[in-house]
């Protein structure tokens, strides 16, 4: 499974569902939000937004359905402007399509206008939403971030009250994965969940700071890294620099493996740790647990190179290019028939015969979601004359849900919730099939702790009857 294969395999995949970019004290903040999103697109590419401070102190957005490339123009984005911005990329969930559901969200009121924008996904929300709707509250999106604003509100009644203290106060009601960043005329606030489940991470960039979901989009700006946000963290940023609050004291924590496993881009650091690193790692673990006799070791591109290569190098077989990707099929792609749908996977990805063919192949993958994809290129392998393929995934079998922001919504979804690995191994028509260990999982990162809960049914936190 990768994450570029989108719509070939829409029917394995698991979605995140955004990034968060903010950016303060800057020239041109807008223009360089454009590019921090757009190295943030792999995390979201169904919706988009910018809002920024311009000089006259408006709060001003633009946002849309698509990619980055697609939103933005010259034109609009030239309304922009300022040195303050904050801006999202999304993935839509079928419960929360809509223009209005795209971030940033912008509200107006009379103690001052603010903007926010989430990664994360609150798991006491519809309790939250029917008590503030209960007290006369009226939402106009059905996003789970937009409860945060109403609580700061409710908090902030009192405008000669520091909005941090109305922040703190509301980040304390709600529970479950968040990475917030706020911004009002003068300041911008980023704040992190007490478990810590997705990154953000704040860099400096000339007189000003910036803060991302993932430290690659520093690097397109030529950002200096100065750390992460930490768990239960809020990082005041405004003409004084910067200053750190807590909403919590950190609870036990819980990054989200699968943002090492698969999210987030391989030139990315979380927490110390470069994510190319941690796959690689976790490829030469998986070797050292499940030895396969094999001629050589391929990855499926692009997010499962960096472990096939760790196999690889600890097993001392070849690593070789075994599958190709098309990297020009579009999210719009169209296959309006079975057969074409079928077609689609070769399209997205071709076997290369010449180094297939006659050979024991190990092919190694990050993970397993319904196993219809890992069928596909087991078979066009074995087409392409592969003699044997034993396929490693570099993470354990995924479960059970997610209900902190990634889009692993129903158990049906899931084939090892309802088949041992060896009935998967059968399914996908593998020769053999062996997944990591839990333990691998968090040797590979150096880590004592990382929320694993789809794997190991552990949820860091109170579920409130969604499970
Ligand atoms: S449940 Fe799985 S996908 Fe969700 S935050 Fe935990 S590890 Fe990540």
């Amino acid at each position: 499974m990768n994450q570029d294969n989108r719509n070939i395999f829409a029917d394995g995949e698991i979605h995140h569902e955004c990034g968060v970019f903010g950016i303060y004290g800057v020239p041109d903040a807008a223009n360089l939000t454009y590019y921090g999103l757009h190295a943030l697109q792999h995390r979201g590419q169904q919706g988009c937004g910018i809002v920024a401070v311009n000089p006259d102190g408006q709060l001003k957005r633009v946002k849309g359905d698509g990619l980055v490339i697609e939103v933005f123009n010259e034109g609009n984005i030239s309304k922009l402007q300022g040195n303050m911005a904050i801006g999202h990329v999304r993935y839509t969930t079928a419960d929360c399509k809509g223009e209005e559901n795209i971030q940033p969200f912008l509200f107006r009121h009379g103690t001052g206008d603010f903007a926010m924008a989430n990664n994360g996904s609150i798991v006491n929300y519809s309790r939250l939403r029917s008590e503030l709707e209960d007290r006369g509250s009226l939402f106009c999106s059905s996003s789970d971030a937009e409860v945060l604003a109403h609580l700061i509100k409710k908090h902030g009644a009192d405008s000669s009250r520091p909005r941090i203290e109305a922040i703190i106060e509301a980040l304390k009601q709600i529970d479950g994965a968040f990475a917030f960043v706020i911004m009002t005329r003068n300041r911008i606030y980023a704040c992190r969940d007490k478990y810590g489940f997705h990154p953000l991470a704040l860099a400096k960039l000339g007189d000003g700071y910036v803060v991302a979901s993932e430290t690659c989009a520093f690097d397109v700006l030529g950002a200096e890294y100065i750390r992460d946000i930490e768990p239960g963290e809020i990082v005041t940023i405004d003409h004084h620099g910067i200053r750190s609050s807590c909403y919590s004291a950190p609870e036990r924590h819980a990054m989200c493996a699968m943002e090492y496993v698969y999210f987030a881009r391989p030139d990315s650091d979380i927490e110390g740790c470069n994510v190319h690193n941690y796959r690689k790692e976790s490829g030469r673990i998986l070797f050292r647990e499940s030895p396969a006799e094999a001629d050589i070791v391929i990855g499926v591109p692009d997010s499962s190179l960096s472990a096939a290569q760790g196999y690889a190098e600890a097993s001392g077989l070849p690593y070789e290019m075994g599958l190709i990707k098309n990297k020009y099929i579009g999210r719009t792609f169209i296959q309006p028939t079975q057969s074409m749908r079928e077609k689609g996977v070769k399209m997205k990805l071709s076997p290369v015969k010449t180094i297939v063919k006659g050979k024991r192949i190990v092919l190694v993958d990050d993970s397993i979601v319904r196993g219809t994809t890992s069928k596909k290129i087991v078979s066009m392998l074995r087409e392409a004359g592969a003699l044997e393929v034993h396929v490693r995934i570099a993470s354990g079998p995924l479960k059970t849900p997610c209900y902190y922001g990634v889009d692993i919504t129903t158990l049906d979804e899931l084939i090892s919730s309802r088949c041992t690995p060896e009935e998967v191994c059968k399914m996908i028509g593998a020769d053999s099939l062996a997944f990591l260990s839990h333990e691998g999982m968090l040797k590979a990162g150096h880590r004592s702790d990382l929320c694993l809960a789809c794997f190991n049914q552990k949820y860091p936190t109170d579920l409130y009857g969604k499970e």
